[in-house]
């Protein structure tokens, strides 16, 4: 096939799902360009330890320029703005108009910062590696201030917010010196797990922590914090982990509802529209999925192959999300969860760190080499071993330190 017959894929979000599919897509087939408003590549799950120094910034990030450069695709550094379905083409941010044959849109989705009236302002999210850099060194500034109080209000106690506070117990656990507010609208940190929430207490015993479950911020000032029972929580520093909305641009293009997630078939294909395919935290699969970096890295390959499919007049292929357990740091310790039931023990934190380890260099690779492929899959698979290790060791006490928490 010469170049001239080559398909034109535009692929908006160059993170997990993005470049996944970018790096599985030949050029020899297909001419692809990526937009992404921002220069590097990020790996999101591991930025709260920039928190507490165990990682450096450069070790979460790649270059976009450089890695489509090397897989011989383009790279423009601007944003989708809009999505003209009829004439197949996208506009951009810097005023480009760009057709394509068929558009992937890898978008993840936004934080919810600006429905809280205060909190773009006044608050700091954890939702990328800057802002996490920012944490570290604004906690760092409140710690060496001669204050009768340095309190801190931290807003989310999900995931992002319970693996930032680890992190921030990590760094300042021997010289404790906050006074830390814990805010969540749940009854319960993990209310899924029976007796979880009591075991994120114990893990802070002693430290001057005052948790606020049930509770909903109405707004975010520059030294205070307001719940909606009225009462008004003291902060210098407002920490925001409060959870993600969807994306506007699929909304805006006739592809989701507004304020929905925007909804594909099993093939990843958009219900409105076979051109444009949907992978990651911007879509609304049929059945409920996480929103989680290996749904998205996943997705973005999927979708290659369906183009790749489509090319040879093959039917698309439907994802098949595997069931793997969700991993979760906590400071010095690590929490494994599945459907039925959660692991804790510090080894967790092992997995984690292999997940990274074995994944992260693979986007920076030329190629998507099959070496590589089984070598990020053999990580995922001792995460599972691990795992199975853990829950058999329970099950027969060998392995007397693991915690387990049945899901409710
Ligand atoms: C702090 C944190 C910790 C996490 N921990 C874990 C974890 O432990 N395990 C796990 O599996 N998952 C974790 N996640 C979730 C995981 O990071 C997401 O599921 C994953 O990033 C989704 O990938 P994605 O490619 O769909 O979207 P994203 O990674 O969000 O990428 C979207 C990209 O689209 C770009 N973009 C946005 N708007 C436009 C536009 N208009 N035009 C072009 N580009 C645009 C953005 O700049 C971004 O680069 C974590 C997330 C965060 C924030």
């Amino acid at each position: 096939m010469g170049m001239q017959s080559r398909r034109n894929i535009i692929i908006a979000g160059g993170n997990f799902a993005g470049l996944m599919a970018a790096r599985s897509l030949s050029p020899r087939h297909y001419q692809v360009t990526l937009l992404d408003p921002a220069k590097d590549f990020e790996w999101y799950p591991n930025i709260h330890e920039l928190v507490s120094r165990q990682k450096k910034p450069a070790q979460l990030r790649h270059s976009r320029q450089h890695i489509l450069d090397r897989l011989g695709h383009s790279f423009a550094m601007t944003a989708v703005s809009s999505i003209e379905r009829a004439a197949k083409r996208i506009l951009t941010a810097d005023g480009r108009s760009l057709p394509y044959d068929d558009l992937i849109l890898a978008i993840g989705n936004t934080g919810n910062i600006d429905r809280i009236p205060g909190a773009r302002e006044h608050a700091l999210p954890c939702d990328n590696i800057a802002n996490a850099e920012r944490i570290g060194q604004q906690l760092q500034r409140l710690d060496a201030l001669a204050l009768p109080a340095r309190n801190i209000v931290l807003v989310g106690a999900n995931f992002v917010g319970l693996e930032l506070l680890g992190e921030i117990i990590r760094r300042y656990r021997r010289q404790w010196r906050f006074t830390l507010h814990v805010v969540d609208a749940l009854p319960a940190m993990m209310p899924g797990y029976r007796d979880l929430d009591g075991w994120f207490r114990e893990l802070c015993a002693g430290l001057d922590i005052q948790w606020h479950p049930g509770r909903k911020v109405m707004s975010v000032a520059r030294d205070a914090v307001t719940l909606d029972n009225g009462v008004e929580l003291e902060s210098r520093l407002t920490l925001w982990c409060a959870g993600d909305v969807p994306h506007p641009l699929p909304a805006s293009a006739g592809l989701a509802d507004p304020g929905r997630y925007a909804p594909v078939r099993p093939t990843l294909q958009s219900v409105h529209d076979d051109h444009v395919w949907i992978a990651g935290d911007a879509s609304r699969f049929p059945i409920p999925l996480d929103k989680q970096a290996f749904h998205a890295m996943a997705m973005g390959s999927l979708i290659a192959s369906n183009l790749r499919r489509r090319r040879q007049a093959r039917p698309p292929a439907e994802y098949r999300p595997l069931p793997i357990p969700r991993l979760l740091s906590f400071g010095d310790t690590g929490l494994m969860l599945f459907k039925s039931h959660a692991l804790a023990h510090p080894g967790f934190l092992a997995a984690k760190e292999g997940v990274y380890q074995g994944n992260f260099s693979r986007f920076n690779l030329p190629r998507e080499s099959r070496e590589w492929r089984e070598l990020g899959e053999n990580v995922l698979d001792s995460a599972l071993n691990m795992t199975r290790l853990a829950k058999r060791s329970w099950e027969e006490r060998t392995w007397l330190d693991a915690r387990r928490f049945e899901a409710f």
